[in-house]
């Protein structure tokens, strides 16, 4: 049982330190030095983590539990997204085409145009395709309050297999990365 009013005592990990956090899993006291913390962004916003679960902190065992695995998965698909071929509709030249997905992928409020460019391409890594393609990215400019200035980014396209032996690596990868 928890409650929120009562005193979170010590760290249940350690039982050394004052466990400044309640687990964002299980509400186990647990303090900052034992404790784990979703702390790249990427891996937040590709894997669409939780706000209270990026914002708040895990106890060892259920970091271990819930998190660490699907860290290491995210890691190794977003190695592979960097290596998807990305084909935008204005691409020209022939792409060594072997399947294509019927369902397209569409990515929203994105911060810039390489994080919607990244997106795509790792839904394709994760659905173990090597290639997005018909990819369109457009931009709304939207007033923010104060002086940031903020972007909304969009994307689609479809992931696909393609021969990548046969892609020309200069046209398709230089358009991703500028
Ligand atoms: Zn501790
Ligand atoms: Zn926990």
């Amino acid at each position: 049982m928890t409650d929120e009013t009562t005193e979170l005592g010590e760290c249940l990990s350690c039982r050394k330190r004052a466990g400044a956090y309640a687990c964002v899993s299980c509400a186990d006291a647990v303090c900052k030095p034992c404790s784990e913390k979703v702390s790249d962004p990427l891996f937040a916003s590709l894997e669409a983590i939780p706000n209270e679960q990026v914002e708040g902190r895990f106890c060892g065992r259920c970091w271990d539990a819930e998190m660490a695995a699907r860290l290491e998965a995210f890691q190794s698909t977003l190695e592979a997204a960097k290596q998807v071929f990305v084909f935008f509709t204005t691409q020209k030249k022939h792409i060594p085409l072997i399947r294509k997905s019927k369902t397209p992928v569409n990515v929203e409020s994105c911060p810039d145009r390489d994080e919607t460019i990244l997106r795509l391409a790792y839904v394709a890594a994760k659905e173990e395709y090597n290639a997005v393609v018909d990819v369109e990215v457009t931009v709304k400019k939207v007033r923010a309050g104060g002086s940031n200035k903020t972007a909304d980014w969009k994307g689609t396209g479809f992931p696909a297999l393609v021969d990548g032996k046969k892609v020309d690596l200069q046209d398709s990868r230089e358009q991703i990365y500028r």
